[in-house]
């Protein structure tokens, strides 16, 4: 009989490591989740993120590898399965030497430098953009090829992907992480569980991780769509506010963003700070709208708030017993869930694998 195993969270982290558990065909497999695709609340970072792939990890840690290994899965998705919602967009990144050191800055940091460790990963030649292609005020840039997720779809997507593998996919919610082993949809103990619970593992029993805390991320969302997606490491309007721009696939809109307000839990929007950005970001792109106009001329879908669940010392893939169950621990992924997706996904399926005994190669 194929091991029971619980995932604990239906975020992008929950999700991933569910579909890779399943694909194997080695595991009876349950996602248990407060909130699921389709429901969007402070709670759940997943459905809030532009999301795109802009490497941020430092280089010899667990999250290059993870930002590394899921860059290929990413490029399948978007030249293989239109379905999934994800496809390639050419970005440019800009860097102000004066953001150096601020919030923002310190962010981007591995992002804007011009012998980046990500440049052979991503296609179509990273390049360093000449002085004479910079915008005022702006000191350097870069330039790749990068994906962008429509959430809205992506979500979705891999929620239907593990049903098809066999998963069952049911709400719940826990008040200490060992109680999901009695979650399991036959009824019996779980053999292992699988805690994707984000910024919740700051205060879920048995968990309880002072390391995490929320960076607050603001957006807004337009149907204008100029197909761009370019970022600036920062603004004059305050040390945690960025410009970036991105367009997400199959009609999912643009997002203009943002911010990265460290242990802030405030879930509404800031309506002085949309306008900051709806203004930053006509500014760095008149394409937005029409010739001659300004802000008023951006067709609004949303302006939405998600906290990005963060973790001093990067995210957390380790495994540990919890009144005497196995626990495989994956969550923590800050501002990069989508791009650490599989690559996380994976070292923790080998945890899985490791801890069970069984199961093919992840
Ligand atoms: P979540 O999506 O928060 O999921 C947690 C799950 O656990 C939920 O299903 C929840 O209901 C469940 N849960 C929690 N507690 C319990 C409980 N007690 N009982 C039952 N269930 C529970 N990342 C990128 O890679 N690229 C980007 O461009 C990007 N842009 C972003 C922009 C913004 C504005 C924000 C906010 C984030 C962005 N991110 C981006 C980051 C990304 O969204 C997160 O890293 C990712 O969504 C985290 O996913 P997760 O599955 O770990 O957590």
């Amino acid at each position: 009989m194929a091991p029971k195993v619980v995932v604990l969270g239906a975020g992008v982290s929950g999700l991933t490591t569910a579909l890779l558990l399943a694909r194997s065909g080695d595991y009876d497999i349950t996602i248990i989740a407060k909130h699921m695709p389709g429901d969007y609340d402070i709670e759940y970072a997943s459905p809030w993120a532009g999301a795109n792939y802009l490497p941020v990890a430092t280089p010899g840690t667990p999250s290059e590898t993870y930002e590394r290994s899921t860059w290929p899965e990413l490029a399948h998705l978007a030249e293989s399965l239109p379905e999934a919602g994800v496809h390639f967009q050419d970005t440019v990144i800009y860097r102000r030497a004066k953001d150096v050191g601020k919030a923002t800055g310190d962010w981007f940091a591995e992002l804007l430098k011009e012998d980046a460790w990500f440049k052979d990963v991503v296609p179509n030649k990273f390049s360093i953009l000449p002085k004479s292609e910079l915008p005022a005020g702006i000191d350097g840039g870069t330039a790749f090829t990068s994906v962008c997720f429509n959430t809205a779809l992506y979500l979705p997507w891999l929620t239907s992907q593990c049903l098809k593998h066999g998963v069952t996919v049911r709400r719940g919610i826990v008040s200490h992480v060992a109680e999901a082993a009695n979650l399991h949809h036959t009824g019996k103990r779980a053999d292992l569980l699988v805690n994707c619970t984000g910024l919740a593992s700051l205060r879920l029993g048995g968990v309880e991780d002072a390391a995490v805390y929320p960076a607050r991320g603001q957006i807004v969302v337009v149907r204008n769509d100029p197909q761009v997606m370019i970022s600036v490491s920062g603004t004059d309007d305050g040390s945690d506010e960025a410009t970036y721009i991105m367009h997400r696939a199959a009609g999912g809109g643009c997002i203009l963003g943002g911010c990265l307000q460290k242990d802030n839990w405030e879930s509404q929007p800031d309506p002085n700070m949309a306008v900051r950005i709806m203004k930053r970001c006509v500014e760095l792109c008149p394409k937005l709208v029409p010739e001659g106009k300004g802000i008023e001329a951006l067709s609004i879908v949303r302006h939405s708030v998600g906290l990005r669940p963060m973790r001093k010392g990067g995210p957390r893939v380790e495994r540990e017993a919890i009144r005497g169950l196995p626990v495989v621990h994956n969550y923590g992924h800050g501002g990069y869930g989508y791009q650490t997706s599989y690559g996380a996904a994976q070292a923790a399926g080998r945890l899985v694998r490791k801890a069970l005994g069984v199961g093919a190669k992840l």
